[in-house]
């Protein structure tokens, strides 16, 4: 399998001979028979595992967690209930007391909030960034994990992973790299040096803002040894409803990936010369300082469905936009097929001190669009007409 198509669609390897269906069931059972009546021991998975009990092993998430690994060229994923069990699986797993981790400046608030409450077992959590090169100078040899996002949200700043992962494997330091706003479509981290890559698959891998989800992958069999204990301890495991959702979503993950940046451009580009607007975020647009690196580390010319914006005026007009949209709605999250309008002093920046909000460059002008699958026209009157009437 080549394509990321062919691999979303057919990637699970599911086929039932027996009855001739491939698509893969929801199999909403908590219990396999537990020993093999026929031969008196475990059942196994199809990567060794008991499959006896659905908190542990289950077929359906197998489904998506194949299909994952092929979309990101990995050995191995594990699925989650959503992003963050995800991420705190991989503290759990990967943190000891003593330890520091360091996070980007401006990385997903509650992954921020969640490291800094494993202060109370002596891990210690730093900040470095936003820029790659501020980033890269905060590891050394005392930095056991790096957590980064490969786009920012919501100033949408490009990480130049790649030099992230160099300087990591000259500490010796885990790197941690947050796909959730680039899908494997944009970025793949393993091959660029990462030890783990994971998704908020709630966002654009499902994709329908209708399903909770989150995937890991990463290349290590003893990684897949712990982290499989892990999630079975901590229960973070998907349900296979969920995962069916996620598995079906998938199917139509770069068709959807494609337009929804393609309409994110024009709409950037509209924002530009809106006389309404006051400045632009989008690593697309020809005068983003991110422009360039996205070019050079991204495996399309394409940047994703988000992009944010500054209004002229303040607090006021930005919340007053938010109410003026008709098909855009607001809400929190992103990457689904509903246009979404997020005021990031109410969501994503809402914990961070004001001097951080300063220094990343987030104001109460600022407002974070998610670009659906809506025609853009309609968007863009959409947003036209709004921004017209404050
Ligand atoms: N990572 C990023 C970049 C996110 O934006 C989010 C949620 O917004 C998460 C992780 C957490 O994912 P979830 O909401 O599925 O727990």
């Amino acid at each position: 399998m080549v394509g990321v198509s062919t691999k979303a669609i057919h990637g699970h390897d599911y086929y039932d001979e027996v009855i001739g269906s491939f698509k893969v069931p929801i199999y909403q059972t908590v219990v396999f028979e537990h020993p093999d009546r026929s031969t008196g021991v475990s059942r196994k998975g199809d990567r060794g595992f008991d499959l006896k009990y659905s908190r542990e092993e289950n077929p359906t998430v197998r489904g998506l967690e194949k299909i994952i690994a092929k979309l990101e060229s990995a050995s191995h994923s594990l699925a989650f209930s959503n992003g963050m069990s995800c991420i705190a699986t991989l503290y759990f797993s990967g943190l000891r007391s003593g330890d520091v981790v360091l996070l980007g400046k401006e990385s997903y608030g509650v992954t921020q909030e969640l490291a800094l409450d494993y202060s109370r077992f002596g891990v210690k959590t730093i900040f470095g960034g936003p820029e790659t090169d501020k980033l890269v100078e905060k590891i050394d040899r005392n930095i056991r994990m790096v957590v980064v996002e490969s786009i920012t949200n919501p100033m949408l700043r490009v990480l130049d992973i790649g030099e992230i992962a160099k300087r990591c494997k000259e500490t010796g330091t885990k790197l941690v790299v947050d796909g959730t706003f680039t899908t494997p479509i944009l970025y793949k981290p393993l091959k660029h040096g990462a030890w783990v890559s994971l998704h908020s698959t709630t966002k654009y891998l499902s994709g329908h803002n209708d399903s909770l989800g989150g995937i890991m992958s990463f290349n290590s069999e003893q990684d897949l040894q712990e982290l499989w204990a892990t999630r079975r301890k901590l229960g973070s495991i998907i349900s296979p409803f969920e995962a069916f959702l996620s598995i079906r979503g998938l199917a139509t993950l770069e068709a959807r990936f494609e337009v929804q940046s393609r309409s994110a451009l024009k709409l950037a580009n509209f924002l530009s010369s809106h006389t309404r607007v006051k400045e632009v975020f989008y690593p697309g647009l020809k005068n983003s300082r991110y422009k360039k690196v996205a070019d050079s580390i991204f495996e399309r010319k394409l940047y994703g469905g988000v992009l944010s914006f500054k209004i002229k005026g303040g607090a006021k007009q930005a919340t007053e936009v938010m109410k003026k949209t008709k098909i855009i709605k607001s809400a929190p999250s992103l990457g689904g097929v509903e246009s979404l309008l997020t005021y990031p002093l109410l969501g994503p920046a809402m914990t961070m001190s004001e001097r951080l909000r300063k220094e990343l460059g987030i104001d109460e002008s600022l407002l974070r669009l998610s670009v659906g699958l809506e025609n853009e026209e309609d968007l863009e009157s959409d947003l036209d007409s709004a921004l017209r009437s404050v």
